[in-house]
């Protein structure tokens, strides 16, 4: 019927069919409105309640209160980068980053535009294969906050549990396994991530902001890089991405109607599973690159013995309808995203198309 591919792009990414039905269902006219969502004000009743359950389903699966505002801001996670320097590192403190990979390292760099940042941690030390052990982070003597990356989305590493620093704000960016398994999300006071990866279409950024950070934006700011600007509009103070917000809000939807967190955690375990277990049963056919106590459940990252096995498993690989599985090119071979939206019978068969490649190949 639709010819659909498993997709194992890194970002943009692969979406809950069910999701894009629905979109397709009403995309000439919205709840009766005869008009698109596309079409419609975003000062229309029909946006504002889109907008207002996306934030609350956000609060709902990550178990958030009151203290707690979620912001649909534009120009990526790479924006936050910049942003959350601007907002929060004062002359008198040091912006704290722990480096797990290159978003990481793309983070500190922009804090060093704003001010003192320091190193607290860094695995880059044998190309990123591990997450660093709580004794490894070193904070400085005034940290503004401590930043982190929770999944390293190029080279195949996730936190497994988050550390704490007392009074110390804590800030992670979880473009790449946002929502995928529960965890505490009251550690943190801001969490940000783009939503092409596990939340929706490229376009807007959910940041979740804790209420006593959103007032410490110096005024002098310019007012589209200024939290408390857009907390107060309610992510409306310009005109936000309302298709994305709306592809969001179902795909929230979606993820509720699964089971939430615990449910999707259970899923994206089991997935993954299939495929390491097919690494590590290949006998060193295939290697991955991390460490397994650092391993990612959302990009799994694996070699083959030469790059013309991996040329060839790529081109095999798609004409099966498996897509997207080069690696990015600080790693080399292969990368799987088994983001939410990747169902377990895409991973099973890319597990069966791996024991068949390897015994015709290995
Ligand atoms: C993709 C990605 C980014 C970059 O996101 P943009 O929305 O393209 O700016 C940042 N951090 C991580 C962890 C990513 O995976």
């Amino acid at each position: 019927m639709t010819n659909r591919v498993y997709n194992f792009n890194a970002g943009p990414s692969t979406l809950p069919l069910e999701v894009l039905q629905q979109a397709q269902e009403e995309l000439l006219n919205y709840q009766g409105t005869g008009m698109s969502v596309m079409e419609i004000s975003h000062r229309a009743k029909e946006y504002e309640a889109i907008n207002a359950e996306a934030e609350a389903s956000l609060k709902e699966l990550l178990n958030l209160g009151d203290d707690y505002r979620v912001l649909f801001l534009q120009g990526g996670a790479s924006t936050q980068f910049t942003m959350i320097p601007m907002n929060f590192l004062t002359p008198e403190k040091t912006a704290d980053y722990i480096l797990t990979g290159a978003w990481s390292e793309k983070a500190q760099k922009e804090a060093v535009k704003f001010g003192q940042v320091h190193v607290a941690a860094s695995t880059q030390e044998g190309n990123y294969v591990r997450i660093p052990e709580f004794n490894e982070i070193k904070l400085s003597e005034a940290p503004a906050y401590v930043h982190l990356t929770s999944n390293n989305t190029i080279f195949g590493t996730q936190w497994q549990e988050f550390p704490g620093f007392g009074d110390v704000p804590l800030i992670a960016d979880m473009s790449s396994d946002i929502l995928s398994h529960p965890f505490d999300a009251s550690k943190f006071s801001l969490i940000y991530a783009g939503a092409q990866k596990n939340l929706g279409p490229s376009g807007v950024t959910v940041v979740i902001i804790r209420q006593s950070m959103i007032d410490q934006a110096p005024k002098s700011l310019p007012s589209m890089l200024r939290y408390d600007i857009h907390a107060k509009n309610n992510s409306l103070y310009n005109t936000p991405p309302t298709f994305s917000v709306y592809m969001v809000n179902l795909v929230l939807r979606w993820l509720k109607a699964q089971g939430g967190l615990t449910a999707i955690g259970q899923h994206n375990e089991a997935k993954a599973a299939l495929i390491y277990d097919a690494i590590d049963q290949s006998s060193g056919f295939y290697t991955g690159h991390a460490e397994k106590n650092s391993r990612s459940r959302m990009n799994i990252t694996f070699r083959l013995p030469s790059e013309e096995l991996e040329k060839a498993f790529n081109a095999e690989a798609t004409k099966q309808g498996m897509i997207g599985l080069k690696g990015h090119r600080s790693v080399g071979g292969m990368r799987a995203s088994t983001y939410n939206a990747m169902p377990l019978a895409g991973c099973q068969a890319l597990a069966d198309f791996m024991k068949d490649f390897q015994r015709r190949n290995g």
